[in-house]
């Protein structure tokens, strides 16, 4: 069974129509990418699926559960968690105050400390400024510390939502490196990426959005290959 089904999925904004009967699927240990222009609806369809915005029709199943079943403050417990575009870290809050929030509903004390420190790993840079205020960090350094805060509310489903935007190439080398780590470790993803080339090179499978549409689907490999991707989305 799917851990993700997303059926005939729609979402308005008053009378703007973002999403436009979609529908999608993500299997155990996926990892899926979903690519397309600037206003395709990515964003509005990761926001949908935790319930920070409401879908105007259509269903979507988490986990064997549909959507209304789970209150919207209850996804992060059911391990449907979101890194969202900008990264949505705490400024005033130390690196590691940040990684211990992902932690907010957890007691396991033990158990939290060595995945911090599994992080630390992870991400080294972090170690080295655990103490700093994340708001004075890089960008590159702001989306490792989103990350690292999500992997300690330990996700099932983790959504990364243009964790690429605004940082230096080797940077994003970096932060697709351990996207890549993370999957090993088992967790299924949703990648909603600008930068498609990369994204499909560490995916499974990917859809194309167009205008509150999915207008293309299929192995990761084949999306590289195909002809209408690699003009559109890979500047070829
Ligand atoms: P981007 O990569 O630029 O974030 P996207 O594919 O994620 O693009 P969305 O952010 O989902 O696209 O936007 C889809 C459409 O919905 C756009 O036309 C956008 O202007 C509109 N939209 C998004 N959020 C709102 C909102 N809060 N109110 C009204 N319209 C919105």
């Amino acid at each position: 069974m799917s851990l993700l089904e997303v059926k005939n999925l729609q979402v308005a904004y008053g009378g703007i129509q973002a999403v436009r009967g979609v529908d999608f699927h993500i299997n155990q240990g996926e990892l899926v990418t979903l690519i397309g222009a600037n206003g395709a609806g990515k964003t509005t369809t990761l926001k949908t699926l935790i319930g920070m915005v409401k879908p105007s029709g259509g269903s979507i199943t988490y986990d064997g559960k549909l959507n209304g079943t789970i209150a919207s403050h209850d996804y992060v417990r059911h391990g449907l968690v979101m890194v969202p575009e900008g990264r949505g870290i705490f400024g005033k809050l130390t690196v590691e105050e940040n990684l211990q929030m992902g932690a907010y509903y957890r007691n396991d004390q033990a158990a939290i400390q060595s995945e911090i420190e599994r992080v630390y790993e992870l991400f080294p840079r972090l170690k080295e400024r655990f103490k700093q205020l994340a708001g004075t960090l890089s960008g590159g350094e702001q989306q490792m510390v989103a990350m690292g805060r999500a992997m300690l509310s330990k996700p099932k489903l983790l959504l990364l939502d243009e964790p690429s935007m605004g940082l230096a190439p080797i940077i994003v080398e970096k932060i697709f490196e351990i996207i890549q780590m993370i999957a090993k470790e088992g967790v299924t993803m949703l990648l909603v990426e600008q930068n498609a080339k990369l994204a499909l090179e560490v995916s499974q499978r990917g859809y194309v959005m167009e205008s509150g549409r999915i207008t293309m689907s299929g192995p990761a490999r084949e999306l590289l290959d195909d002809e209408r991707v690699r003009n559109a989305y890979l500047g070829e």
